[in-house]
């Protein structure tokens, strides 16, 4: 039967078939993870966000340096593989985590992801801070998680929100952020 108004041949359909099963049906499996953090604020800086120093006079509280985005990227990583989340992966209850490089954690973290098979298509973030004005380094933080994960800048997406002056964000009393990733087998 031919569809009307569709011309093809059993080239074309070895061609189109092709186009999909050359690399294996299986390297069309796409999975999503997702991220969630929070960490409370103290007096003192600079503040640690997505693997770079930010100036600012409050810094994050926490066992390892409480990168809020670092650490919602890596459970968002981990999500998508289906392979934990940075509890079960950098216990707090380890010494060798307190004041841990985030940034470590997140490299030790994806290359897991990459051990089961998967890499990045895609990061979209975003931070909840109400200070200190994130604009002026949100490229700064694209470029070096794009370069953590061995990835271009323009997978990277990254959004900043203030709390409006409400709720523990609002009133500078914590830092959230989300993190939606897209991974692929490889
Ligand atoms: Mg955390």
């Amino acid at each position: 039967m031919k569809l009307p108004g569709f011309r093809y041949n059993s080239a074309f359909l070895v061609t189109f078939c092709g186009l999909f099963c050359a690399r294996g049906v299986a390297t069309l499996t796409v999975r999503i993870g997702i991220g969630h953090d929070t960490h409370r604020l103290q007096p003192g800086g600079p503040l640690r966000l997505g693997g770079i120093d930010v100036p600012f006079d409050r810094q994050a509280l926490g066992h390892s340096d409480a990168d809020v985005l670092l650490h919602a990227l890596t459970d968002a990583l981990l999500g998508a593989a289906a392979l934990g989340d940075i509890g079960e992966l950098f216990p707090d209850t380890d010494p060798a985590n307190r004041g841990r490089d985030s940034a470590e954690m997140l490299a030790i973290a994806y290359g897991r992801v990459q051990a089961a098979g998967y890499r990045v298509v895609n990061i979209d973030s975003i931070v909840f801070a109400q200070q200190p004005k994130l604009s002026p380094y949100k490229e700064a933080i694209r470029r070096r998680i794009a370069d953590l994960l061995q990835i271009s800048p323009d997978q990277v997406g990254m959004k900043a929100k203030t709390g409006e002056h409400v709720g523990p964000v609002g009133r500078l009393e914590a830092l959230m952020a989300e993190c939606v990733v897209l991974v692929e087998t490889c």
